[in-house]
């Protein structure tokens, strides 16, 4: 089965998006790959719809991606006798280690790293940006604060301290126990919360070793601070614009959108956009207008894929919501301002063998007017190349192992199909020309444009570029 769109849908799995049915459902209408939220769920309901989505890849043939990703630390304030205060804006108020229920005065705030790191003058925002402290004086473990913005305060809302750098790591113990579960479980993309320095990816790859890709959240202002060298350390990045727009003032959102999107295009790396999108559609058959543009903005901005959070796990439309993503995508695609908006920011190719056979690749499938661009990629890199030129083309990504099939389902414009690694010269031209055709991409008598690195097992070398066209048997000539 083919898309006919070039980005990519994620979806959430949860309570509502649970079982075979509505799995396979949520794949028809049009998602590329699942997300696993480590905040939500048992690990039992984690392992119930990755055994169903394996199952759906089986039989669909096509390889599906599984997203895991995990919650990271999360900052919460103490409880109070009674379970909620008032605060209002211009009183003070305390955060100290002491553990007794908390008053109109004062709470436990129970991190010492939110102690080490604050200063007089920082911010403190609490239950997602609702209420804001002013932090006046420190005292070891006690910071007292004004209420610059006030309103009900309950047991154990979150806490977010922006512009601050947390001597935390973005890995907890339930992380780790979660990320273990996860490569075990044979996730193909580890999505990481409150990255915060280039050092929190290293910690992280160490524990992955290998047996996923990992993708980075900028959800931090300090990772906005520190977005090139977090990009370079990482294999995916996510937009996550729900704690991000709670760190930052909202209205700066769009625009980091925007920079993080054409850095992680810059480097040929995959990047989501994520959160909210069609909020609405939670309870809603349909979404908001303006839901409808963010999601076209991302397509026209040349993001990799759009993602759905709670609308496919737990909203009451999640098969609709699929569905109306894979239409916007569709018609922003169509639309003949697209193409332009798209290579606003085109970036030169790097002086590599990949990218100059894959720059190539693009300008000649232009030419000829190829209906695909079939690349024989090892590690995925070579398909990552050829993604990051955004040509009008689609890819086909011929993948030998099954895990770079389902890492590549993320990838703008990328078709990935498993096959096996061809004989002869003559077989992986053939081979290419057949899967072609059979995958729905071409017919007979279309060109096509192969890429691959020969002789075939290095990867990364890719060094061939050549035009077929498909014959009456689908091989190629
Ligand atoms: C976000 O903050 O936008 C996000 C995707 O992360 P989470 O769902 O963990 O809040």
């Amino acid at each position: 089965m083919r898309r006919f769109r070039q980005a990519k849908i994620v979806a959430t799995l949860g309570p509502a998006s649970s079982g075979g049915e509505r799995i396979r459902a949520l794949f028809e209408a049009g998602v590329d790959v699942f997300r696993l939220n480590f905040s939500h769920g048992k690990h039992v309901d984690h392992a119930a719809r990755l055994e169903i989505i394996r199952a759906l890849e089986k039989e669909q043939a096509r390889p599906i991606g599984v997203l895991a990703d995990l919650q990271g630390p999360k900052l919460r304030v103490g409880r109070f006798t009674g379970g909620a205060v008032e605060l209002a804006a211009g009183a003070g108020f305390r955060f100290d280690r002491d553990p007794k229920p908390g008053d109109s005065g004062r709470v436990c705030l129970p991190h010492p790293e939110i102690f080490a790191a604050l200063k007089p003058g920082a911010e403190l925002l609490l239950d997602d940006g609702k209420l804001r402290l002013k932090v006046e004086r420190l005292a070891g473990e006690v910071a007292d604060c004004t209420v610059t913005v006030g309103g009900r305060l309950s047991d154990n809302k979150g806490v977010n301290v922006p512009r601050v750098t947390l001597p935390l790591t973005p890995l907890t113990d339930k992380d780790r126990t979660d990320l273990t579960f996860a490569l075990d479980a044979g996730a193909d993309w580890i999505a990481l919360s409150f990255v915060q320095r280039p050092e929190d990816i290293a910690e992280a790859r160490k524990l992955v070793a290998g047996r996923a890709a990992i993708m980075a959240k900028i959800e931090k202002p300090a990772a906005v601070d520190r977005l090139g060298e977090i990009v370079d350390l990482v294999d995916g990045i996510m937009v996550a614009r729900g704690d991000l727009g709670v760190e930052l003032p909202v209205e700066e959102v769009p625009g980091w959108q925007k920079r993080i999107v054409r850095a992680a295009r810059k480097a040929g790396k995959p990047v989501i956009v994520a959160t909210q999108m069609l909020e609405s559609m939670i309870s809603a058959p349909v979404p908001t207008r303006a839901e409808v543009s963010d999601v076209a903005t991302a397509v026209y901005d040349g993001a990799d894929a759009v993602m759905l959070s709670a609308e496919s796990a737990s909203g009451q439309y999640p098969v609709e919501a699929v569905g109306m993503m894979d239409r916007i995508v569709r018609k922003a695609e169509r639309d003949p301002l697209y193409r332009g908006l798209l290579h606003a920011h085109h970036s030169d190719p790097d002086p590599t063998a990949p990218d100059a056979i894959s720059a190539a690749a693009r300008q000649v499938a232009e030419t000829v007017g190829a209906k695909a661009i079939v690349c024989y990629t090892l590690s995925g890199s070579t398909a990552l190349r050829a993604a990051r030129e955004r040509p009008e083309a689609a890819v086909i990504g011929l993948a030998v192992e099954s895990r770079t099939g389902r890492r590549l389902s993320l990838v703008w414009g990328v078709h990935p199909v498993l096959t096996e690694d061809a004989h002869d010269f003559g077989d992986m031209v053939d081979r290419a020309c057949r899967i072609a055709r059979s995958e729905g991409f071409a017919k007979e008598g279309d060109s096509v444009v192969v890429t691959a690195g020969w002789p075939f097992g290095t990867p990364g070398a890719t060094n061939v570029l050549r035009i077929a066209y498909v014959g009456k048997d689908g091989a190629g000539g």
